[in-house]
């Protein structure tokens, strides 16, 4: 099973992603901790994607796309894949599409976690505070412009996603659990 977890930053993609590691054995494929990877390590790539993030911009649609095409190597995909902040734009989501596609996949879900974004704020501050601040760009002022670029690049994947009739939403303000038991219900029905 291939999915995506979809929703803005700090609705809670990484962490039911980790939950469906441990409890279904499928690969996160999360291209914000691939970038982090890449900054920690100083390659080129790295110290490129680090401006972009902490100004809260995108990194270009190639390098995403040819990131997450590397990683889907025939041992992950044959276990499922859970994208997590991937795709982020209408480009990313055909060239995904293509590369499933390619080997002979598709997405079976397509989960939108639905927030209020007056919460977000609050959630990325404690973040920061659990994570002792290493995300540069979890502060207020970089959050307003990544929820900018959200609704203006990202959510117009909704209706891409309806149409193909694979778009689910769950409640994303409930506690973890409880927004894990719905992920659980929309993936075994
Ligand atoms: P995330 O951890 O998913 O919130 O990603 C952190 C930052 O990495 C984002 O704000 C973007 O700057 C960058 N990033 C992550 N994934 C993508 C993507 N699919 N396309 C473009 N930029 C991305």
């Amino acid at each position: 099973m291939n999915i995506i977890l979809f929703g803005p930053p700090g609705a809670g993609k990484g962490t039911q992603a980790e939950k469906l590691v441990a409890e279904r054995g499928m690969v996160q494929l999360s291209t914000g901790n691939m970038l982090r990877a890449a900054i920690a390590a100083e390659t080129p790539l790295g110290l490129e994607a680090k401006e972009i993030i902490d100004a809260g911009e995108l990194v270009p649609d190639t390098v995403m796309i040819q990131m997450i095409d590397e990683a889907m190597d025939s041992d992950t995909v044959a276990k499922g894949v859970i994208l997590d902040g991937f795709p982020r734009t209408l480009a990313q989501a055909e060239a995904l599409d293509d590369m499933l596609a390619g080997r002979g996949l598709a997405l079976d879900n397509v989960i939108e976690i639905k927030v209020d974004e007056a919460v977000l704020f609050g959630r990325i501050e404690s973040r920061a505070e659990q994570t002792g601040g290493s995300r540069s760009d979890d502060n207020a002022e970089v959050l307003q412009q990544r929820l900018k670029v959200y609704h203006d690049n990202t959510a117009p994947l909704l209706p891409y996603y309806r149409e193909k009739q694979i778009l689910k939403q769950v409640d994303g303000m409930q506690q973890i659990e409880a927004v894990s038991r719905q992920i659980n219900e929309v993936l075994d029905s």
